[in-house]
């Protein structure tokens, strides 16, 4: 591959080039009018504009920027997270048009795409799944039927949602009857696709995941986990590598879980398999994320792999660069940050130019993938997130206390971000026991 063109925009799109850059690789960006002057549309060796801000007229034009990466003779595609990542038929488009989508096969995205189709094929190779529906619910009756034979506090969810979008958490039959048209609705609308499912909710529970990588040659690895429990609205602002309190026995049923998982579709390239696990340390499969995950810089940090470099590598038709599992070694401990354009209180977005951007810090083991420049603006079109701050230390206790003294050094100024919030659960008791669930966030717009 000599030139790939990034389907994608802000920190993951300036990631990816990056990169490429390091590997001789050409790249080519395409961006929205609102896009114009993001620090990623820069460093691209070639830029070219597809539309208006809105994802349907810009970056979800399938089509469009096939045609764009075909035109300027690109050999790959890297989707990136959200957006294309995960859309079989882009995906199907781009290698019938003879590029590499770097990423697993149309078919394996089908697969596991959906949350309902992922656990009958996980539950069929023996991976534990979240107790729950084998298919779709169709009807209030029967939704509140197997409600009541899985038990109260129930998660209805929908099979095609993402990014913590699609799901309500129903502690009675009074609250299900409340919710089931409009997640079915908002399904609908979000993601095109009615099909809802209930799962039992878990609670106390900590999300852990499994970065899993995998070949044309039919090599898998795991790359350890990561817990990713901080979460508000169900989607994660902090992660970490390795997970605290968490037996080695646990991690290896993990990791023996998400391996089995990959193998069982025989996946190939980067990938995620997100559990649950409760506070028995039972574990279950959650769903599989296939492509790049936000939070990846951490596994990057503690294994000193690039899994962009690997993805690339992988797509070319190469095998894995470590294959043997023992050779992957972890190496101390990293924290990410996700610096949100929001208010740290109520999580809500909040829009608006940045005038004074100022992350840079003498401090070492701090990695910033940033999205955007100083007076740059944040538009309500697309995800607020800003930067990702990845702090590594020798020990978890070490990275815990770089964190405090980098976060009262940089500043942000002319809109509102969560950088509060890091500052105030870097001293949470449960944090830094690290003991805590994804319950941690709950009532802190009430504190
Ligand atoms: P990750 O799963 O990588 O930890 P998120 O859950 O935050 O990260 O999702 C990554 C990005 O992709 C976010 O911008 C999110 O809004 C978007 N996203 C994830 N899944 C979907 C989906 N199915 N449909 C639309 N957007 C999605
Ligand atoms: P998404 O595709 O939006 O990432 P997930 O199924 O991965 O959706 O769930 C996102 C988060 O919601 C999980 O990390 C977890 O915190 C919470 N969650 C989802 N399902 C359950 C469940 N059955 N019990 C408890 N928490 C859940
Ligand atoms: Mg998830």
């Amino acid at each position: 591959m000599k030139k790939i063109l990034i389907a994608n925009r802000g920190e993951i799109a300036s990631r990816i080039i990056h990169t490429c850059k390091r590997l001789g690789i050409e790249t080519i960006a395409i961006y929205s009018e609102a896009d114009e002057d993001m620090p990623f549309v820069k460093e691209a060796d070639s830029a070219f504009l597809i539309g208006p801000p809105p994802v349907q007229q810009s970056y979800l034009k399938g089509e469009e920027i096939l045609k764009i990466a075909l035109r300027e003779g690109a050999d790959g595609i890297h989707p990136g997270y959200g957006l294309l990542s995960e859309n079989v038929d882009f995906a199907s488009q781009v290698s019938e048009a003879g590029l590499k989508f770097i990423g697993p096969d149309a078919l394996t995205i089908s697969e596991m795409g959906d949350k309902v189709g992922s656990r009958s094929t996980m539950k069929a190779a023996s991976v534990p799944v979240v107790p729950g529906t084998d298919d779709g619910v169709d009807s209030l009756e029967e939704a509140m039927r197997v409600a009541k034979t899985i038990g109260y506090p129930i998660m209805l969810k929908a099979s095609a949602g993402g990014g913590g979008v699609g799901m309500v958490r129903c502690e009675s039959e009074q609250a299900l009857s409340q919710q089931f048209d409009s997640v079915k609705n908002r399904a609908k609308m979000y993601f095109g696709n009615d099909l809802v499912f209930i799962e039992k909710y878990i609670t106390n529970a900590r999300h852990i995941e499994v970065q899993i990588f995998g070949d044309d040659a039919g090599n898998i690895v795991h790359l350890f986990e990561r817990n990713c429990s901080v979460q508000r609205r169900n989607q994660k602002v902090i992660e970490e590598s390795p997970s605290p309190n968490l037996s080695d026995e646990t991690k290896s049923r993990l990791y023996q879980a998400a391996v089995d998982a990959a193998k069982a579709v025989n996946y190939k390239n980067a990938g995620t398999v997100e559990f649950i696990v409760d506070e028995n340390d039972e574990i279950y499969f959650l769903e599989m994320n296939t492509r790049l995950q936000v939070e990846h810089p951490v596994t990057e940090e503690v294994t000193g792999y690039d899994l962009v470099e690997w993805q690339i590598e992988v797509a070319r038709g190469n095998e894995l660069p470590v294959k043997n599992q023992d050779d992957i070694q972890l190496n101390g401990h990293a924290l990410e940050f996700r610096v949100y354009a929001e208010d740290p209180k109520t999580f809500m977005p909040s829009p608006g130019t940045i005038t004074k951007l100022n992350l840079q810090s003498e401090l070492d083991g701090i990695r910033i993938d940033n999205g955007y420049a100083e007076n740059g603006k944040v538009t309500p079109f697309y995800d607020p997130l800003i930067s990702k701050v990845i702090v590594h230390g020798k020990t978890r206790d070490e990275a815990i206390e770089k964190s405090k003294a980098y976060f009262s050094e940089i500043e942000i100024e002319g809109l509102k971000t969560n950088i509060p919030l890091f500052t105030e659960v870097l001293n949470v008791n449960s944090f830094k026991a690290g003991t805590y669930t994804t319950a941690i966030l709950n009532d802190w717009s009430k504190k």
